[in-house]
């Protein structure tokens, strides 16, 4: 903050103002961030999810104060210091914006018509992947591109502010580089899939070595992290080992596709092998829960594509009663969750899978940082997922007076504004 006097603010708005649960006329976009810091005011309830408040997070009658594109003051409105400008949300709730830390966003083509017979009743199975793996293949580049840049669009347009996302539509050496840096350029994280599906025609242990081998190589400038389809249909427990190690000894973090389709040795690989996250998790045996319960290994649902797929949901009640740390994410990807909506995913973690409101936030917010070990700030990496002082200011104010509208209107437009590092994207 810089002291000056505010130029712009309505202390009486930004004090008495409050949204009444209509949907209004949606306000434009302010200019977005012209430097300097801004006070956005008018807050009717701040969800901080800051860990350091514990059970005090969320905040009435609150301001916060954005600089550098972090957060600079979160508080009392009537205690807010001043700043360069000021901008009244008029009494509506303000989250963090969602982190949605499993995406497939770089694909071509859809599957409306696998889902259509899913819905009429056939089983869904992991062989679906080829079909969109032809369709991503035979995509120019700037057809790929368009694509995906569209898909992150509407993710932020929906209040998603931190992404990650996935090759795994190429599967072979010269197409998975292309989606690794094609995904490079659009999300926040990128995730090696080479493991996604043994591509028709090969021998399943071959391919394995060519993603450990020259696949791995080609792409380790460009991803952060490595996954593995570890199912019945995909790749075993001992091939989905062997990826593991050889992306973790290459210096990729971890993360696993696992006991979606059934019960499986995914989540036991996960903690044992220490990855950030396994992702799935419909079908845990009690062991699992408690290894997940026992470990820095966070187990992330997908409640899209449990819907999509008619899955059993995954347990994600029982696993925060066991003390689990649980992430929300889309999943979004053309076979089984074809959306970015976290506004819905989280609607969904509390009507279908007894989550509270506050857990599904904190789930969809801090849970996908954690999954992603971004919520601890490091010195040139700002903490997302939380609005703390000198976390990222990444905000989504929806047009409600209470998050609680996230679950009791689902489906309504309630994201009002987005700010992403500070910069007003929506
Ligand atoms: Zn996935």
């Amino acid at each position: 903050m810089t002291g000056h006097a505010p130029a712009g603010r309505d202390d009486d708005a930004a004090r008495g103002h409050r949204a009444d649960g209509h949907p209004g006329a949606q306000a434009p976009p302010a200019a977005s961030s012209a430097g300097g810091s801004e006070l956005i005011t008018g807050i009717g309830e701040l969800h901080t999810v800051d860990p350091a408040r514990g059970a005090d997070s969320v905040l009435t009658d609150a301001a916060v104060v954005v600089e550098n594109g972090l957060i600079a003051w979160v508080g009392r409105a009537s205690e807010a210091p001043a700043a360069d400008r000021a901008t009244d949300v008029e009494g509506r709730a303000v989250l963090p914006g969602w982190v949605d830390s499993h995406t497939h966003l770089v694909f071509a083509g859809d599957r409306g018509a696998e889902f259509a017979a899913r819905m009429a009743g056939e089983a869904y199975a992991a062989g679906g992947i080829g079909v969109t793996t032809n369709a991503t293949r035979e995509a120019g580049d700037e057809t790929l591109r368009g694509l995906v840049a569209g898909r992150v669009r509407d993710a932020v347009a929906g209040g998603t502010t931190y992404l990650e996302t996935k090759t795994g539509y190429g599967l072979d050496v010269e197409q998975e580089l292309r989606a690794a840096r094609i995904a490079a350029d659009a999300a926040d994280e990128v995730t090696f899939l080479g493991a996604h599906l043994v591509p028709e025609g090969a021998d399943p242990d071959d391919y394995v070595e060519t993603v450990c081998g020259p696949m791995l190589q080609a792409v380790r400038p460009h991803v952060q992290w490595a996954d593995v389809f570890c199912e019945r249909g995909a790749f075993t427990p001992e091939q989905s080992r062997r990826v593991l190690e050889a992306c973790r000894d290459a210096g990729l973090g971890l993360r696993v596709h696992g006991n979606q389709i059934g019960p499986g040795e995914g989540v036991a690989l996960a903690v044992e092998l220490g990855a950030a996250s396994v992702d799935h998790c419909n079908f845990l045996s009690d062991e699992d829960v408690a290894a997940l319960a026992g470990s820095a290994t966070v187990a992330t649902v997908l409640p899209a594509c449990d819907l999509s797929t008619r899955a059993p949901l995954a347990p994600a009640r029982k696993l925060l009663d066991a003390g689990a740390t649980v992430a929300i994410a889309s999943n979004c990807n053309p076979g089984t969750s074809y959306t970015t909506s976290m506004n819905f995913c989280v609607a969904t973690a509390v009507l279908q899978m007894k989550l509270t409101v506050d857990e599904a936030i904190r789930a969809a917010t801090l849970g996908g940082a954690k999954a992603l070990r971004r919520d601890v700030s490091a010195p040139d990496r700002p903490a997302v997922g939380h609005l703390a002082v000198g976390t990222r200011a990444d905000l989504h104010v929806l047009d409600a007076p209470a998050a609680v509208h996230l679950a009791y209107r689902p489906g309504m437009p309630l994201t009002w504004g987005v700010w992403r590092a500070g910069r007003r994207e929506v």
